[in-house]
């Protein structure tokens, strides 16, 4: 379960902290790269990893000065090699480097590497002993009691960077978790807010790209648009506050403003509040448990004037019911979940399904896996991939059916 240290006069930290980027290209690692670039030096990159754009991490390496830049797209080595020549920066690529840039020496590991390709870096540094800023939210649908229970043997920090996790950490503030009567991760509810089912149904890959607060990588935006995001995070929050699926509730909240509330026994009520900006809690957990002036939006209630609240609609979002069975049933349902999911939105960028496929697929997967008996809490990393890797093998048969039936959405 995760607390917040109460260090209350802890003074800053003489030498600089050194930062490990996973997914140093992509829209959390810019922003980490923000909040680094003005840390006066508190912050200093020590190794950075991304996916496929050789450019764009050489660009990241040689701007932040890390030591050691992994690609993890074998083929784009040559040119990451080329970009880095007389900078004194090790390159490297392939899946191997990128773990290898998980386990440069640090002391803290911003994991921001989207999807289940994140879990094996992650776990590794983790393992490794370094505390982990945890923004790659499907390490824990996939896998998150070997996560949980690898950070309570070693006393490692996970970290919550998701902005509704982070907030939750925040309000909980130490408090004894037997205090806490229920969490609630707040929605803005997508760019689908007040449509109806049908036209969400057809909705297109611009439209679902089209978030109305918060701008992220495509995967995150699709999830966001279905709400599925919200059903990832709930399981999210099972894993990093201990807490069962009755007492996690997600409330609809457009403004973006409030990002989590926590419930105590007594009927007081904490939350979190920030501007919808990613730099607040990736700075909150770079810094942890220091709290140094940073350059992250603020906002003004007065401005604002109002804040809104309703209740989520599971029958137009389907994707926030399917999640919270999936975290009921357990037995390693939410890890299916997380990779039918992947394929699922990967179908949909390419339009190969519809918007409203991606939920269809993802539960038709979930009856598969429980029709054939899947009847046990991954236990491990292996254990965890090995039943994502069938997940996988039964969203692509399903979308293969899909294709040579030549029917447009699943039925
Ligand atoms: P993104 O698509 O913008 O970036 C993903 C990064 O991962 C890129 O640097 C990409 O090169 C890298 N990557 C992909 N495959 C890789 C691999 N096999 N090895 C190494 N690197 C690889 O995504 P994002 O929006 O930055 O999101 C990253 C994670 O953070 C996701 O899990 C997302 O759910 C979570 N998150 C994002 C936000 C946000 O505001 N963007 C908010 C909360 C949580
Ligand atoms: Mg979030």
């Amino acid at each position: 379960m995760l607390h917040a240290e109460r260090k209350p006069n802890a003074g800053y930290e003489a030498a600089p902290r050194s930062v490990v980027i996973l997914g140093a290209t992509g829209s959390i690692g810019k922003s980490t790269a923000d909040i680094i670039a003005d840390s006066n030096g508190a912050l200093r990159v020590a190794a950075v990893a991304g996916g496929r754009d050789p450019t764009g991490l050489a660009r990241v390496a040689r701007d932040l000065g890390a030591e050691f830049a992994a690609l993890a797209d074998e083929s784009g080595y040559a040119e990451l090699k080329q970009a880095l020549a007389g900078t004194g920066i090790k390159a490297a690529a392939g899946r191997a480097a990128v773990i290898e840039a998980a386990l440069h020496p640090a002391e803290i590991v911003m994991a921001a590497i989207v999807g289940t390709a994140g879990v094996e870096p992650t776990f590794a540094a983790l393992a490794a002993g370094r505390s982990v800023a945890l923004a790659n939210k499907e390490c824990l649908v996939c896998a998150g009691s070997a996560f949980v229970r690898q950070a309570a043997a070693l006393g490692t920090r996970l970290l919550p960077v998701d902005s509704e996790h982070n907030a939750v950490f925040q309000a909980l503030g130490g408090a004894d978790p037997e205090t806490v009567e229920k969490i609630v991760l707040t929605a803005s509810g997508g760019p689908f807010r007040t449509w109806t089912a049908q036209a969400i149904a057809k909705a297109s890959p611009e439209q679902a790209l089209q978030h109305p607060n918060w701008s992220m990588g495509p995967k995150v935006t699709i999830d966001s648009a279905g709400l599925m995001n919200k059903g990832l995070e709930l399981i999210e929050a099972h894993h990093l506050f201990g807490m069962e699926a009755e007492r996690l509730e997600v409330l609809v909240h457009p403004q973006s403003i409030v990002h989590g509330l926590v419930a105590f026994r007594d009927g007081a009520v904490s939350a979190g509040l920030a501007a919808p900006d990613m730099r607040v809690p990736i700075a909150h957990c770079l810094f942890y448990p220091q709290r140094p002036k940073t350059m992250a939006r603020r906002f003004d209630l007065a401005e604002i004037g109002q804040l809104n609240f309703e209740r989520p609609d599971s029958a137009r979002f389907p994707a926030l019911r399917l999640a919270r069975d999936c975290l009921k049933h357990g037995h390693g349902l939410p890890t299916v979940l997380n990779a039918a999911n992947e394929v699922a939105v990967e179908a949909f960028l390419g339009r190969r399904i519809s918007f409203g496929d991606i939920a269809r697929l993802a539960e038709r997967c979930c009856d598969v896996a429980v029709r054939e008996g899947l009847s046990r809490e991954p236990q491990s990393v292996e254990d965890a991939l090995a039943v994502d890797h069938m997940g996988r093998e039964r969203a692509h048969a399903l979308l293969a059916e899909l294709a040579a039936s030549g029917m447009l959405t699943i039925h």
